[in-house]
């Protein structure tokens, strides 16, 4: 693979798989434009070399063909806005004639957006074809679109296979996704605390068994501490339990302790007598939370012990908040992490945060330019926690 900082793209095509899954309104108005800011910085660099661009992005999940919801055209607009006033083009289909001819004339500087790639259902299966067909648009393949590199898709994995190595790379985004979790998960900077939270035990088992191979400490908070808390004989009243997970949940604390990993529930919970945002609430201790009343999120026991244990952390991963965070009455426990992470990095911590809920807690309370890392990639960044090889990443590799 060649290293992107380092190419220069003089002349050049560039083919670039990015991640424009941006949630539109039914205006078609983009209500978060995030994925396409993180992308800016690496067209900008083809840019400035002197080289051309060419964007492919899919949009939503269509699922019979084109249609007007799912247009990539929608986005014009705004990416040029971003650009700073610079034209896009747009071809009406990803392959063909049109895109073809489009991709051919494209003079440098210039930037040119194909439309949806899921319109096809190539892209998703992986087809040979429709790689080799998209990849005849572009003299250089740039993969920035790590929120899906978790996916074999033709546009993300398989056309990396028709472009010799010092012609495929990561683009700026993709590399900083790999290089803080990388930084992360093989850190000599100790202790390393992961701290997850969130709804499921069963969505995190693989992450946790990792983790388990490389963590100091892991601490767990949200909905799927209690599932713990009863595999160790608790009351947890009516909160969130998997029956069927407790011999698991039993399993890992003991795994953790033959590693000598420390393992961190909480003490207490803010106990709800019905899961609403005006439920009545009281702080509870998780020895005995009564019937009829639920953990909605750690305590300030619980929020004072994990606190201790994160500022003295060197490297930090959280996933996954420590309570129902969308509501006000139970938010304080996820607030105070946070806080505590932001504390640690400003002493030198290198703080990841990655994976859904958390990521949308860091930017609701302003965080994120505070911690050293926010990953874009929600379910890309989980894998790669769980230690499997990404497609993505893996096809630019080899
Ligand atoms: P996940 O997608 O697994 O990270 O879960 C995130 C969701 O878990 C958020 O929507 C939270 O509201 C929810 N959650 C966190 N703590 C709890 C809890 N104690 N009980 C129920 N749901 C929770």
């Amino acid at each position: 693979m060649s290293n992107f900082q380092n190419h220069n793209f003089a002349g050049q095509k560039a083919l670039i798989r990015v991640d424009f899954n941006v949630p539109l309104n039914d205006k078609f108005e983009i209500t978060d434009d995030n994925r396409m800011r993180a992308a800016i910085p690496t067209i900008q660099k083809i840019l400035n070399d002197g080289g051309s661009v060419i964007l492919m992005s899919h949009l939503g999940r269509p699922k019979d063909g084109p249609t007007d919801k799912y247009s990539l055209r929608h986005l014009v607009p705004h990416l040029e806005k971003l650009l700073g006033g610079t034209k896009v083009l747009f071809a009406n289909d990803c392959i063909g004639e049109e895109a073809v001819q489009k991709a051919a004339s494209l003079q440098p500087g210039e930037v040119l957006l194909l439309e949806n790639l899921r319109f096809y259902k190539q892209e998703e299966k992986g087809d040979e074809a429709f790689a080799e067909k998209l990849s005849k648009l572009g003299d250089v393949y740039v993969n920035d679109a790590f929120g899906t590199a978790h996916r074999a898709h033709a546009s993300t994995a398989i056309i990396a296979k028709f472009f010799p190595g010092d012609k495929k790379m990561f683009g700026l985004l993709m590399e900083n996704e790999v290089s803080s979790a990388e930084k992360v998960l093989h850190s000599n900077e100790k202790p390393f605390t992961a701290i997850l939270g969130g709804a499921k035990v069963s969505d995190k088992i693989l992450i946790i068994e990792n983790l388990l191979e490389r963590a100091d400490n892991i601490i767990i908070g949200g909905g799927m501490a209690y599932t713990f808390l009863k595999a160790q004989g608790k009351e947890i009243g009516s909160s969130l339990c998997e029956e069927d997970k407790l011999d698991l949940a039993n399993d890992l604390l003991a795994k953790a302790k033959a590693k000598g990993v420390s393992f961190h529930l909480p003490e207490d919970s803010i106990v709800a007598d019905k899961f609403d945002a005006n439920a009545n609430t009281k702080l509870e201790s998780n020895d005995n939370i009564e019937k009829g009343w639920m953990g909605l999120d750690i305590g300030d026991q619980a929020i004072k012990d994990f606190g201790q244990v994160i500022l003295q952390s060197r490297t930090i991963l959280w996933n996954g908040p420590m309570g129902v965070f969308e509501m006000e009455k139970f938010k304080k426990g996820t607030k105070a992490i946070a806080d505590y992470i932001v504390e640690a990095t400003s002493k030198g911590a290198f703080s990841l945060v990655g994976g859904g809920d958390s990521v949308a807690a860091v930017n609701q309370f302003g965080l994120a330019d505070k911690v050293s890392y926010v990953s874009t990639g929600g379910g890309a960044m989980l894998e790669y926690f769980e230690g499997k090889e990404l497609p993505g990443i893996a096809a630019i590799k080899q």
